[in-house]
């Protein structure tokens, strides 16, 4: 009996030891599996490499691999990490990672492929949507960087901003010419604008703060922008 308990107490001994290499080991794994960044081809088992067309297919048997959630959407875009974006090469981009991955090109293939395909359009598809806008581009950038603005939530805005929302949306609630409704129009996209170059500074500067606060103030805006297009549809 005590020497099952000494053999049980030497077993504990011989693994806190071994326990902790133990561990560092399997945190060398995963990092050297991060590096490789797939474990390898669904279909034919290869051993992950960038393959064909950026890594979304198997160099060897060319089938779709699933897509690379941690690839973040500047990546994915291949766009700089930061908040000018040549929207034109965005758009490019785009087009061209639909001509690869929509699954209308993948109508004859297996139905792993066809379920990787909707996931990459999709990917694809919000990538180009949030980075497009300055709004939604902004927002994405501050999470990268560790900030967010929780939705509903009133940033501490100053009284003269909110006076200033204010009497937009009572020109708006009034407008009933089209002049009318043009002119909120025109003061709104002359809002964006100034605050778009702000925040764009703002990034420049890594003054994550200020980008916090005049994206807060875009959200404003941009709740007067939806109102005015549901204003114009005619009933
Ligand atoms: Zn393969």
């Amino acid at each position: 009996m005590w020497s099952g308990r000494s053999r049980a107490l030497l077993r504990v001994w011989e693994l806190w030891p071994a326990g902790v290499p133990g561990r560092r080991l399997l945190s060398c794994n995963a990092a050297s599996q991060a590096r490789s960044n797939s474990p390898g081809c669904w279909n034919c088992g290869v051993p992950g490499a960038p393959g064909l067309g950026d890594g979304f297919f198997c160099p060897q048997c060319r089938a779709l691999q699933p897509p690379d959630r941690a690839r973040d959407y500047f990546s994915l875009m291949d766009c700089n990490r930061s908040f000018r974006v040549d929207t034109t090469k965005l758009q490019r981009r785009y087009q061209e990672l639909q001509r690869l991955v929509h699954p209308d090109f993948f109508s004859q293939r297996s139905q792993t492929e066809k379920d990787f395909s909707e996931k990459h359009s999709t990917l694809v598809n919000d990538a180009y949507k949030t980075l497009l806008a300055p709004l939604s581009r902004g927002l994405y950038l501050l999470k990268l960087h560790g900030v967010e603005i929780p939705e509903g939530t009133d940033y501490e805005m100053d009284k003269q901003f909110l006076m200033e929302i204010m009497e937009i949306n009572e020109k708006l609630a009034e407008a009933q010419s089209e002049a009318a409704m043009k002119e909120v129009e025109s003061i709104v996209r002359a809002k964006q604008k100034e605050l778009t170059d702000n925040v764009g500074k703002a990034f420049e500067q890594d003054d994550f703060e200020k980008a916090k606060e005049i994206l807060t103030k875009m959200r404003y805006f941009s709740n007067v922008e939806e109102k005015l297009k549901l204003k114009k549809i005619p009933l």
